[in-house]
């Protein structure tokens, strides 16, 4: 009998950044590291994440990059100072960027999977035991087509999201934010 295939061993929790991790203004594109608000909530949902074992990845469209509004290195920038804010909380085991702006029609723009099964494969996460969060439907189509749970959090656009896509959304869960999310992920996983 062939052994069945290893199951991945790692769960791991891919997080939108801009209203979901740190503060955005909708309509307004975050390029200066000085800028960075996180959430009064996000450090102690990454403290609960790190407790309970999940890698943190965040996941984030950047067309502000494509768009000629900033340069990838100020997005690389602002990254470097979330990371830095939260680094007492948990560590980012990475920060994957789709630069493109919506009219380049890459594969890599959110809800497209292809950034969540570049992580699957090379951080060998299982799917089954993983979770995307994010303030928009893009977020949560894009954890749908990884075979992930989804959860919709309610700052930023996240409000307006619920109200424009209501039953379409299709969230497994919708939260008042991050940690929020983490709790139910908490849960969820004691069976509760
Ligand atoms: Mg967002
Ligand atoms: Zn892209």
């Amino acid at each position: 009998m062939p052994k069945p295939p290893r199951k991945a061993p790692f769960k791991a929790v891919l997080l939108d950044r801009d209203g979901t991790v740190i503060k955005e203004k909708p309509g307004v594109y975050l390029s200066d590291p000085a800028k960075v608000r996180l959430y009064k909530n996000t450090f102690a949902a990454f403290k609960l994440f790190k407790k309970a074992g999940y890698k943190i990845f965040i996941v984030s469209n950047q067309s502000g990059i494509g768009r000629g509004y900033f340069s990838a290195a100020q997005a690389a920038a602002v990254n470097a100072r979330m990371a830095a804010l939260l680094k007492k909380a948990a560590p980012i085991k990475a920060v994957y960027c789709c630069p493109h702006a919506p009219q380049e029609h890459c594969a890599c723009r959110k809800p497209a999977p292809q950034m969540g099964l570049q992580i699957i494969a090379k951080y060998k996460i299982d799917p089954e035991k993983s979770f995307v969060i994010g303030d928009k439907k893009s977020d949560i189509d894009f954890g749908r087509a990884l075979g992930m749970g989804t959860v919709l959090v309610l700052t930023a656009n996240g409000r307006a999201q619920r109200a424009k896509y209501k039953r379409e959304l299709r969230a497994d869960k919708i939260t008042r934010d991050l940690l929020g999310a983490a709790k139910y992920i908490l849960q969820k996983e004691a069976g509760l």
